[in-house]
């Protein structure tokens, strides 16, 4: 479970120049309550977050007599008003039979048991997604806090490096809940919507049981988070998992989706829809790379992922982005110690301190 549920999922971090090569669909992003049609029954519709980034899209897929929704928001009034629009001006007559969750975090699924009570809708996602957010919202908030702030503390961040910044928060109130689980679809599973079918591709790396949808005869996808034309996806190590490398299943997924053809169009959770899927996977990669040598340069003396933020991030961070970069950096640094290129020291302090290896 992860302090990433309760708050913020990216830390925004973009790319120094802008991405290259992206073909955006011709498509205006549809003002808050309203939809627009990217494909033959898919329409895109967008909820106002609290936040960076300001919006999540979900997407509406016909569905026989009612619809699909991927991905729902969060529990917050201004995604609540702009269903009960969307309900009068999009959806017609017709309910949502079916909500597909592509991962925990609350601007996706928040508001999944309200739309599930609301339209005798069933809720598919993962089942690691659906175990993660239900141990995730059982927790009180002082277990939460405690364990990222000793998780912090193994890499250098002292305690009062985050005081006032990470307060204890109520953790749950951007969610409704945790749904009733009606399916958990696996990596490879069908999907069948109207004129449709959808392969199920579990991606990992931002978060477990991330799931996206593939239809490869309409040249769709549904990424999720897994892939976004504009921010480089969250990829951090979390206080549950501390010795984790979502790293390297996060360039495995990048593998995985470079199957999909290249005129693919991406349908994203923020940001515009766009072709241009394998540049944007290339992009990704190299990314990650160039921050992996930085950092192994930057070893040669012996480092702790809170020395080694600046490396990472040259701008300023504060509250939480600052927690987020702290779980990005170690997530760097263990796919450097998982490669045998960086060992791991535990100082006196007991703090963890990196070095060429
Ligand atoms: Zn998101």
């Amino acid at each position: 479970m992860s302090e990433k549920h309760g708050a913020i999922m990216h830390t925004g971090e973009q790319f120094p120049s802008p991405p290259r090569e992206l073909e955006y669909l011709p498509v205006d992003p549809p003002p808050t309550g309203h939809a627009r049609a990217v494909a033959d029954g898919v329409l895109w519709a967008r909820s106002p977050l609290p936040m960076e980034p300001t919006h999540i899209n979900g997407w509406r897929v016909e569905d026989g007599d009612g619809w699909t929704l991927v991905d729902t928001g969060m529990a917050l009034d201004p995604c609540r008003e702009a269903w009960h629009a969307l309900e009068t001006q999009v959806l017609g007559s017709k309910p949502l039979r079916r909500i597909f969750v592509t991962h925990d975090h609350p601007d996706h699924m928040g508001l999944s048991p309200w739309l599930q009570r609301r339209h005798g809708a069933k809720v598919w996602m993962s089942k690691f997604a659906h175990e993660s957010v239900s141990q995730f919202l059982a927790a009180t908030p002082e277990t939460i806090q405690g364990r990222m702030l000793g998780f912090l503390a193994s890499h250098g961040m002292r305690i009062d490096d985050s005081r006032g910044q990470s307060s204890p928060m109520r953790h749950d109130t951007w969610f409704d809940g945790a749904p009733e689980l009606d399916h958990a679809p696996a990596d490879g599973d069908e999907l069948s919507t109207t004129n449709r079918t959808w392969r199920v591709v579990e991606t990992g790396g931002h978060c477990r049981g991330h799931l996206c949808l593939h239809d490869a005869a309409g040249g769709l996808l549904v990424s999720g988070d897994q892939v976004l034309p504009t921010i480089s996806p969250n990829v951090s190590v979390i206080s549950s998992r501390p010795e984790a490398d979502p790293l390297r299943e996060f360039l495995a997924s990048i593998a995985r989706l470079e199957q999909c053809g290249e005129d693919t169009i991406v349908l994203p959770s923020h940001g515009r829809p766009f072709r241009g899927l394998h540049r944007r996977l290339a992009d990704l990669r190299a990314h990650h790379h160039e921050q992996l040598e930085e950092l192994h340069a930057a070893c040669s003396q012996p480092r702790t992922a809170f020395d080694l933020l600046p490396v990472m991030f040259g701008r300023p961070l504060r509250g939480f982005h600052r927690v987020l970069a702290m779980g990005e950096v170690v997530a760097h640094l263990n796919y450097l110690r998982a490669t045998g290129r960086v060992e791991r020291r535990q100082r006196d302090d007991g703090a963890f301190a990196f070095v060429v290896a």
